[in-house]
């Protein structure tokens, strides 16, 4: 199974998703045998499809699709010398998920029977809140309209727009009771029936993050997530060892690399990799194989495009030790309709195991009739 051609697609309108517009970047492989993977990644479409038809496609065509591992290798050592962790790794990571997915239509099965088969019969999912509720002004209603659709878990990131005024270097008492009043309300209205992810984006100090940890303990989230950037993992363990409360990272840690030294730093609970950005569902099977040698559980980050979300369920399918899988309730029910024929929604807070072969999914024959729709192609 020979690559003949690999093609990139985008949209130079973007979507118009909740945060404003979006241009996911998809690949397709194309190969001898006529099969044709699909990948995708984000959020620069212009750098990252740069690097695939410059860096990635010279290494690529010509060579057995199914040399997954080795061709991995080959395109992480062609883009050693410039820089990795960017454009860089997001184009091997949109390759890497092609791979897979014709991996899967090779052999006529779905990408998670390759990965060892289905751990579950279904995901459990949390919704990040991208909702038409404000977790803000109407917390009560956006927890009430996730727990009638059967979803008990949920993310929210009420500190924003604090550390937005002090730049996350002083917070008052006053600041600290606002900041929590949503996960106050939820919890006081819902108890143990609804789990709240805390979500802090990377803008606060570590003295900050403490003191926020600290006020936080009596109200029991789920988790901290991103606390503080990411470039200092030995004050992540600080701050994980200072409160009782897990921390959560990061879709902002790239390959097996990062990921062993947060893991060895003892710095988080919860494990978060995003197939788009870390390098590929090989990745962060490997992340996930890494974590359960820690005994921790995986959460992947699943908050960017439909293939990212197909490739998420893949692989939260299939590792033993997931946690909880992220998605955006928006996104499956609203922003991916005419992009795939089908978003993969949540039923009853569960996402179903995707269908095959490969991924599952293909984008929708209207996305290719679009006026916008910038394509590339490199052939051998
Ligand atoms: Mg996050």
């Amino acid at each position: 199974m020979k690559i003949t051609a690999i093609e990139t697609l985008h949209l130079a309108r973007g979507i118009t998703v909740h945060a404003g517009p979006v241009q996911w970047l998809w690949v397709r492989i194309h190969t001898d045998s006529g099969l044709v993977g699909l990948g995708e990644t984000y959020p620069d479409p212009l750098t990252e499809k740069a690097v695939i038809h410059q860096r990635l496609a010279p290494v690529l065509l010509g060579k057995d699709a199914r040399r997954i591992d080795r061709l991995w290798a080959d395109m992480f050592e062609a883009i050693a010398y410039s820089g990795w962790a960017g454009a860089e790794l997001r184009a091997i990571s949109a390759i890497d998920i092609a791979l897979w997915d014709l991996a899967g239509k090779a052999v006529n099965r779905p990408v998670y029977q390759l990965l060892g088969g289905a751990s579950r019969d279904s995901i459990r999912t949390y919704n990040t809140c991208y909702d038409d509720f404000s977790f803000l002004s109407q917390p009560l209603e956006l927890a009430e309209s996730l727990y009638a659709s059967g979803i008990r878990a949920m993310k929210i990131w009420p500190f924003d727009p604090i550390a937005k005024e002090t730049r996350g270097q002083y917070i008052t008492a006053d600041q600290l009771r606002k900041g929590a009043e949503p996960l106050r309300l939820i919890k006081e209205r819902f108890g143990d029936r609804m789990q709240v992810a805390m979500e802090f984006h990377g803008y606060w100090n570590l003295t900050c993050a403490q003191q926020i940890a600290r006020y936080l303990e009596p109200l029991e989230p789920m988790w901290l997530e991103e606390m503080l950037p990411q470039d200092n993992l030995a004050a992540y363990r600080e701050l994980g060892q200072s409160t009782r409360l897990p921390l959560c990272l990061s879709e902002r840690l790239m390959t097996r690399w990062q990921f062993r030294e947060l893991m060895e730093n003892r710095a988080a609970r919860f494990i978060m990799p995003d197939i788009c950005w870390t390098g590929g569902i090989s990745e962060a099977k490997k992340i996930a194989t890494m974590a359960e040698t820690h005994y921790l559980p995986v959460c992947p980050h699943n908050c960017g495009g439909p293939i990212l979300h197909y490739a998420s369920a893949h692989l939260a399918a299939n590792i033993p030790n997931l946690f909880i899988c992220e998605s955006v309730r928006k996104h499956y029910l609203d922003e991916y309709v005419g992009i795939v024929p089908d978003t993969l929604a949540a039923r009853d807070g569960e996402l179903p195991l995707p269908p095959g072969p490969g991924l599952g999914v293909e984008l929708s024959p209207e996305v290719f009739a679009r006026p916008d729709i910038k394509i590339e192609v490199s052939r051998a």
